[in-house]
């Protein structure tokens, strides 16, 4: 096992739509192996594919804190199938260091994927349930499709003094993204406040 590169913001892997996996092959349990190492030794909670430079549907998390135990998940070819609710979440990117902004997320998905061996799986998270999980899978699942969480800033001006301060590329205006089923359900919320665990 060995800890991989970790790719920053600007390298153009993280804008690229991720290719399925189809073979489960030791090369690719090799990388997953590799992912868990990375992720840990940057004391992430989650990683993606496109982060180390491979442009395909995988994501590793292990969302465990002082009182709850997820340890290894791993996430192929996923996709989130229901989603509903809104929160304001609190995020930050091993592809930013050293940057964390509020960005919109669902407060509860369905994801169905396939695991190590190729197995499909199907998980309901629930934001109250599991706070972290919840939103990691979100933002893991937006790298797959080179969607970054600077795209959903609520404050984009400001992320952008962020970037700024870390000699980050500025936001792209044209990657904003605005899923209008998420802004009508934030919409009804009554002061939001950023969920940080
Ligand atoms: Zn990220």
């Amino acid at each position: 096992m060995s800890k991989l590169k970790v790719v920053k913001y600007g390298d153009p892997v993280l804008r690229q739509v991720a290719e399925p996996i189809h073979k489960f092959s030791p090369k690719i349990q090799k990388l997953i192996g590799d992912m868990f190492d990375t992720m840990y030794a940057e004391n992430g909670c989650g990683l993606a594919a496109p982060q180390v430079g491979v442009s395909k549907q995988l994501f590793v998390l292990d969302c465990s804190n002082e009182t709850k135990r997820y340890g290894k998940m791993v996430f192929i070819n996923p996709k989130i199938v229901r989603k509903k609710g809104a929160c304001l979440s609190h995020e930050g990117c091993l592809s930013f260091p050293e940057v964390f902004v509020d960005v919109k997320r669902y407060n509860e998905i369905t994801v169905r994927f396939q695991d190590m061996k190729g197995k499909p799986q199907e998980m309901t998270v629930k934001l109250e349930e599991h706070p972290l999980l919840c939103r990691a899978i979100q933002h893991e699942m937006d790298h797959l499709n080179g969607i970054l969480f600077v795209d959903l800033a609520v404050d984009q001006h400001g992320a952008d003094v962020l970037l700024k301060a870390k000699d980050l590329p500025s936001i792209d205006p044209a990657k904003n993204v605005i899923e209008p089923a998420l802004e009508e359900a934030y919409s009804q919320l009554e002061n939001p406040v950023a969920v940080t665990e």
